[in-house]
């Protein structure tokens, strides 16, 4: 069905970058079908989102399967759970709640302006870009491609060079679902991202690094492009004075450990009550080994994408150790052994602020703690740094709530808990300032991806037309009295 000319040479790990043209030649083509359909009803959109439907659940085999070479060893279950079950809840979801949003929406139209009536009509923009990173390669480029879909857009999708075995499958299951004049798959290297993002889309999706992110809207700004920028950063878990110290663990523990940390959502360090740091870290112990009995031998625990990133983590920690940094290991010593690119899970014992630890988005399975005097400068180190994608707050103290969430500014926020917000289907997602900005998700992200078109309709008697020219006495007395 496919016939864009794009292959992953899947034994190599390399990509074939397909040439400039091909990719405006498939633009244009979906541009075209586009213009011949531009507002395919509800029926038309649920079948489409049945036959994704469809090929996600018959692939998701093969999809488990190139996840884990891809990552030299993914956990089994969490791939299922993250990548197709999150996945297919976004896709029901949003078939069963399209119908609502696809409706227009009455709007009041002010007397002085006469009768009329006023609506917003969601309308399909036309064709979404969407680009994804290989963390989670199935659902970051599907959800917005749902997105996409649900609101009547034809899509192009370029995945990560990173997880070339996966970007694959995805191509296999789009080809299969849709023609590629509605929905395509562009596997390619950075040179093709680079030429991806700056096509003429009619909104383009990124999920990724924020320094990449700064990239493409400069980019995309030449062609006024709006973007949905995803990006990374350093999310917080604040673990207040009255938290119950172990539940607080057993959640920083699985949000960190899930995916070996390597999520955007992950939290990046924890900020704990002095008195309790101690106690805090012997939970995380207990907590992660009760998880991994088989520390790094256990297939649950999942490896570090490449050596690249390996390294990455690796220099973050000698840094860390060299300048005095306690590390604390989550395992127990005989529980780790050079398994794949498997990272042992570690504490970071209040790292300097200025450490690599600190300064970058970890994103591996590093739990920095930093111990805090009082809640007001645990607030202030959180909004002394960049805005976080999210934040976690562990307290029993609905007064701390209130003063957490109307002092600090991040994407979003799980209370009692981690990563769970991203998978509640009603909420939308998205972060603000360095972590992104615009959502997807819910029906903000259905808004997201329509043109929610203003309309005004003129009907019934035209009182309206008193306040045209010429101006007579009567009429200024009118107008008059609007002030
Ligand atoms: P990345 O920015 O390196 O790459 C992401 C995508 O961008 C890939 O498809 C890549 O090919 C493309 N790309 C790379 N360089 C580009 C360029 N110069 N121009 C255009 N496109 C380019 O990110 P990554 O390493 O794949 O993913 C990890 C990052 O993504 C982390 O920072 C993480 O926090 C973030 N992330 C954010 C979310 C979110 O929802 N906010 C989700 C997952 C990951």
């Amino acid at each position: 069905m496919q016939t864009v000319a794009y292959a992953v040479a899947a034994s190599s790990q390399s990509v074939e970058a397909p040439a400039q043209d091909s990719l405006r030649s498939a633009l244009a083509a979906q541009r075209h079908a586009f213009n011949l359909a531009p507002f395919p009803d509800l029926a038309h959109r649920k079948a489409d989102l049945d036959r994704l439907e469809k090929v996600l659940v018959s692939h998701s085999a093969e999809i488990v399967s190139a996840l884990s070479q891809d990552f030299g060893g993914r956990s089994e279950q969490e791939a299922v759970l993250s990548e197709v079950i999150v996945t297919l809840n976004n896709l029901r979801y949003t078939r069963r709640r399209l119908g609502r949003w696809m409706k227009p929406r009455k709007r009041h139209v002010p007397l002085e302006l006469g009768s009329g009536r006023a609506y917003v009509l969601p309308q399909p923009l036309g064709i979404v870009g969407i680009v994804s990173p290989w963390n989670f390669p199935v659902q970051l480029s599907l959800v917005p491609l749902i997105g996409a879909l649900a609101a009547g857009n034809r899509a192009m999708i370029k995945p990560s060079e990173l997880s070339p075995l996966t970007s694959d499958v995805i191509r296999k299951l789009v080809a299969e679902a849709f023609p590629p004049e509605q929905v395509v798959v562009c596997p390619g290297d950075v040179d093709v991202a680079r030429t991806f993002v700056a096509l003429p889309f009619d909104h383009l999706v990124y999920t990724g690094s924020t320094d990449v992110g700064r990239h493409v809207m400069r980019v995309a700004a030449d062609n006024l492009v709006p973007v949905t920028l995803e990006l990374g950063g350093k999310s917080p878990a604040l673990v207040a004075p009255d938290a119950v110290v172990l539940e607080a663990a057993k959640d920083i523990v699985f949000g960190k450990l899930l995916n070996a940390g390597q999520i955007c959502i992950s939290p990046d360090y924890a900020l704990v009550p002095r008195a309790l740091v101690k106690e805090f870290a012997r939970a995380c112990q207990q907590v992660a080994q009760q998880m991994f009995p088989e520390g790094t031998a256990s297939g649950d625990y999942t490896s570090i994408i490449n050596q690249r990133h390996l390294g990455r983590l690796e220099s973050y920690l000698s840094a860390a150790r060299a300048s005095g940094t306690e590390i604390v290991s989550l395992f127990a010593a005989d529980k780790i052994s050079p398994v794949s690119r498997k990272l042992a899970p570690v504490l970071a014992i209040d790292p300097a602020d200025d450490s690599a630890l600190m300064q970058n988005e970890v994103f591996g399975p590093i739990l920095s703690i930093k111990p805090y005097d009082s809640l007001d400068d645990a607030i202030a180190f959180i909004n002394s740094r960049p805005r976080p994608l999210a934040l976690y707050l562990f307290t029993r103290s609905s007064a701390t709530i209130d003063r957490v969430m109307k002092r600090t500014v991040c994407g979003s926020v799980s209370i009692n808990d981690t990563l769970v917000h991203c998978a509640v289907e009603d909420l939308p997602f998205g972060g603000v300032g360095a972590s992104g900005m615009g959502h997807y998700h819910g029906p903000e992200g259905f808004e997201t991806l329509s043109k929610m078109k203003p309309i005004f309709h003129r009907k019934g008697f035209r009182t309206d037309r008193f306040a045209r020219p010429p101006f007579t006495t009567f009429k200024k007395w009118l107008i008059s009295r609007l002030i």
